[in-house]
């Protein structure tokens, strides 16, 4: 058994611990990164007790790695969990987390606004395999319950959402899923574990993609599920034959990142409400979508399910995309890039981005404007990144300026 910092330690101690010192060696202050597929053993029998489990140990390199176990270490305690399994991508975790539950004829409830990837998996690939799956309008509390009480398997949430960040209820939401017995993953991407912890809702799992704020760099991919021992054990299982496994070095990457996650998170979010804030008051936008105004139709729930509003806002143009055109280049401290959750504030239209699958029809049901703009606010000063706004919002050339 791997030894868990202690219980009343704080998260930004646990960021930094957790994971760390059972997996050094050679007296190093750093976990090594372990890039052997495979160990030896000279006794077979003690060979034959790790490979079947009764021992502590390690046999081949999709079933489990030290690095990566660290990693799964880290983030396990992070979320408070008993249990975490690791993944090669936010994307493998959220598939192989549902393979393992999911069966032909069961029905899985979820909403409109999921993450792209996780939105095909519901629309394209489930229904293949003669899953039922219903969408319901993200953040119509009523509507998810009202689905779920027909009978479901798995209600899985996203909180918040991905690009106008809109909130659940999870509290709410496992309690209507426990009526009817079915499983509840909410994907915790956007929050972090050091802004929620839907566990401690009664949430079943908690899944991540390792690759936006854990990692924090933009330069490793990889993906989490956190939640009790029997619920991970079968996902690990699903996941160690299926093959969707953790690269070593992409563990070391998220690792180091994960040590700095409260900092950074601490930065970003204080930064992301004077930006709202700011984007409020600017001529050329229109609509500033962040939990921490107080318009903000999730902002009561969100004071109370997270501890900050978190690193992501959107916001439209009154010019529409022509504007957005315009504006974006001018931006001197911003990544335009698809990613999110980096160091670096990183922007780009949903268009582009988050929706680029959907029709702009589709994009208009969704309540997403096609001038909408995603921005994943980074620890640079926040009046830099104000200021760095200001002058690329105002100077926009003539031609776009309606009046
Ligand atoms: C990026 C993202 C994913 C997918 O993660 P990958 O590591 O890119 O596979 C899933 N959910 C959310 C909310 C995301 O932002």
């Amino acid at each position: 058994m791997n030894q868990d910092t202690p219980r009343n330690i704080q998260r930004s101690t646990k960021a930094v611990w957790a994971g760390e010192k059972e997996y050094r060696a050679h007296g190093a202050t750093q976990v090594p990164v372990v890039h052997s597929v495979a160990y030896t053993y000279d006794d077979l029998d003690y060979w034959y007790e790790v490979a079947v489990g009764n021992e502590k140990g390690h046999i081949y390199g999709r079933n489990t790695n030290p690095t990566v176990e660290s990693f799964e270490q880290k983030i396990k305690e992070l979320e408070g969990a008993e249990a975490a399994t690791s993944f090669s991508t936010g994307m493998a975790a959220i598939s192989n987390s549902l393979s393992t539950f999911l069966r032909p004829g069961d029905r899985i409830v979820s909403m409109n606004d999921t993450y792209g990837g996780t939105n095909k998996i519901f629309s394209e690939f489930l229904p293949q395999l003669n899953i039922n799956v219903t969408l319901c309008e993200t953040g119509n509390h009523e509507e998810i319950e009202k689905e779920v009480r027909k009978g479901c398997n798995i209600l899985y949430l996203e909180t918040p959402t991905n690009p106008t960040v809109k909130i659940t209820d999870i509290e709410r939401m496992v309690k209507v899923a426990k009526e009817v017995g079915a499983l509840v993953f909410v994907d915790n991407t956007f929050a972090t574990p050091i802004n929620q912890n839907p566990l401690e809702y009664g949430v079943d799992l908690v899944i991540h993609s390792a690759t936006k704020f854990l990692g924090g760099h933009a330069d490793a991919l990889g993906g989490a599920a956190c939640g009790n021992k029997d619920l991970v054990e079968k996902i690990f299982h699903y996941r160690e034959i299926n093959g969707a496994t953790m690269d070593p070095m992409a563990a070391y990457l998220l690792l180091r990142g994960m040590k700095t996650l409260h900092l950074r998170l601490k930065q970003s979010c204080e930064s992301a409400l004077k930006i709202a804030e700011f984007l409020e008051s600017h001529e050329q936008v229109d609509k500033v979508f962040y939990p921490g105004l107080k318009n903000h139709p999730g902002h009561d729930i969100a004071q109370r399910q997270m501890r900050q509003f978190g690193g992501m806002l959107s916001f439209s143009m009154k010019d529409g995309l022509e504007a957005v055109r315009d504006f974006l280049p001018r931006l001197e401290f911003a990544n335009r890039a698809a990613n999110l959750g980096a160091v670096e504030t990183t922007v780009g239209p949903a268009r582009t981005t988050s929706h680029v699958e959907n029709t702009p029809e589709e994009r208009a049901a969704l309540g997403i404007p096609e001038s909408l703009v995603r921005y994943s606010v980074g620890i640079e000063d926040a009046d830099d990144l104000i200021n760095d706004l200001n002058q690329a919002l105002s100077n926009l050339p003539e031609t776009t300026t309606k009046t």
